[in-house]
């Protein structure tokens, strides 16, 4: 038997690699990654014609493969085609960062595997997490008493922000065709899935008209309020949005939360997009009244732009929180018996979970707060030059200007269908593929938006965008 383990153990122990072949591996992951960033200058923004199926014809092997030869398979299958997501010219959805200090936080979380779950096994991870929630929620100017978790992105933040606000009522399920949850049309599509996923599919959704610049309505939401109670249902959850998907647009914060004050409701703020621009002046006036919701979702892979990973939710009332996710186990009694202070799986439906601290913590502590604030600051100024700019195009509508960095618009051709040529116009853009946008339809029509927030988009790409648009227009007004 000892020399049967000995074998395997000869074999298995190519799973931990010695110093000499660590540093082969780190210097041809290193030398790929440099290769990747001096190239992002020059390389396509999108990649349409290819769609990585030589992945499926390289399986993976008893005895693996080269370094190299996985490395070129990487290069060509996974990081050619599709959407660039590190190019500063990614103008589509809510375009992502990738901060390099952010991706060595997770290489150090991973290499050292600290558990970052139950306090207990790493006061310190567990720590740093609790500390950067705390930070968050000083930042947005949320009480002490608030708690949060950070946690994969935004739709699970909407999810854990939601079940706090079920709480807090203490819903029974013969309770919910009574509840009345109030939405806009600009409400992301995770908070209509999050309230599907809890089995709040039968409390009643107020669709909340919005004004022409796309937020909620105060208005129309007072009133539907006031209707709802007259017919004896119970006003239950107001879901706001800072910074909507679709065009950036940031509700009246302050009007609603005067709304559910008044009505003893609960008020979440969906701020995955918008929330991080808070750091800077502009911002700031902007998000006026954010403070006053009971949870509010911030999304780090957004707007402090981290790699993708990483959200927030924080619940003004933490109490909420260990209310609903506090369970005790027998394997996990040394922890309890330990008694320190509450671990993030006491405040989030996940046990084990990456270490998502570092990854945050990091850039934030190497390179302090200002580059974040110029940054987000610099991405509302150039969407504000983005508009006015396409604003002098001849054909081109665009909208009101936007409330953070979202810019929607389309050419309104002199012949044909518009929605037709405003596809094919979208279509070339991402065949050439210098730079991405994505579309979306706004009241029916097919528009064009033009997101900035990539770390890397600075004034260049913006005018090679307006450059690009500008051309293409023209290309398709002569076909
Ligand atoms: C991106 C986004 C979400 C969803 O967040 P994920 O991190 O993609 O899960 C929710 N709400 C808004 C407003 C968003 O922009």
């Amino acid at each position: 038997m000892r020399r049967t383990i000995q074998e395997l153990t000869e074999q298995s122990s190519l799973l931990h690699p010695d110093q000499t072949q660590r540093k082969i591996l780190q210097a041809g992951v290193g030398n790929y990654a440099e290769a990747f960033l001096t190239a992002l200058d020059t390389a396509p923004a999108y990649v349409g014609d290819h769609a990585g199926v030589a992945l499926q014809e390289s399986p993976i092997t008893e005895h693996g493969d080269e370094l190299e030869t996985v490395l070129e398979l990487i290069g060509a299958e996974i990081d050619t085609p599709g959407v660039n997501c590190a190019s500063g010219r990614h103008f589509g959805f809510i375009p992502p960062g990738g901060l390099y200090h952010s991706a060595l936080g997770d290489f150090l979380a991973a290499v050292t595997n600290r558990y970052s779950g139950v306090s207990f096994a790493s006061p310190g991870a567990a720590r740093l997490e609790r500390y950067l929630v705390e930070w968050i929620a000083r930042l947005i100017s949320y009480p002490q008493s608030a708690g949060g978790d950070l946690t994969s992105g935004g739709s699970i933040a909407n999810l854990i922000g939601i079940v706090a606000a079920r709480e807090a009522f203490e819903l029974k399920a013969a309770d919910l065709p009574n509840m009345v949850v109030y939405l806009s049309g600009q409400a992301h599509h995770s908070v209509a899935k999050a309230l599907g996923i809890l089995g709040l599919k039968e409390c009643v959704h107020r669709h909340v008209p919005v004004d022409e610049r796309f937020r909620l309505d105060a208005d129309a939401l007072e009133r539907a309020v006031a209707e709802d109670r007259d017919a004896g249902l119970r006003p239950w959850l107001i879901v706001a949005t800072a910074g909507s998907t679709d065009v950036g647009a940031v509700d009246p914060l302050a009007c609603i939360a005067d709304i559910a004050e008044r009505h003893g409701m609960w008020l979440h703020v969906d701020a995955a997009y918008g929330g991080f621009f808070v750091l800077c002046e502009d911002g700031r006036k902007i998000l006026l009244g954010m403070n006053r919701s009971d949870s509010i979702v911030l999304d780090p892979h957004k707007s402090l732009f981290l790699p993708f990973g990483s959200g927030a939710a924080i619940v003004k009332d933490k109490s909420l929180l260990l209310k609903a996710y506090h369970y005790e186990a027998p394997y996990l009694q040394d922890a309890q018996e330990a008694g320190v202070e509450p671990s993030p799986a006491d405040v989030s439906p996940e046990l084990t979970r990456p270490f998502r601290g570092l990854r945050l913590w990091l850039p934030l502590k190497l390179l302090g707060l200002a580059p974040f604030r110029a940054a987000l600051q610099e991405k509302l100024l150039l969407a504000r030059y983005f508009h006015a700019e396409l604003d002098k195009l001849p054909g081109f509508a665009v909208g009101p200007a936007p409330d953070l960095s979202v810019v929607a618009f389309r050419y309104v051709p002199e012949r044909g269908d518009a929605d037709e040529f405003n596809r094919r116009l979208v279509q070339e853009i991402l065949k050439e593929g210098r730079i991405f946008l994505s579309t979306t339809r706004l009241n029916g029509a097919f528009v064009l938006r033009l997101a900035i927030l990539a770390c890397r988009t600075h004034l260049d790409a913006v005018d090679l965008a307006l450059d690009v648009l500008r051309r293409k227009a023209e290309q398709l007004t002569r076909q």
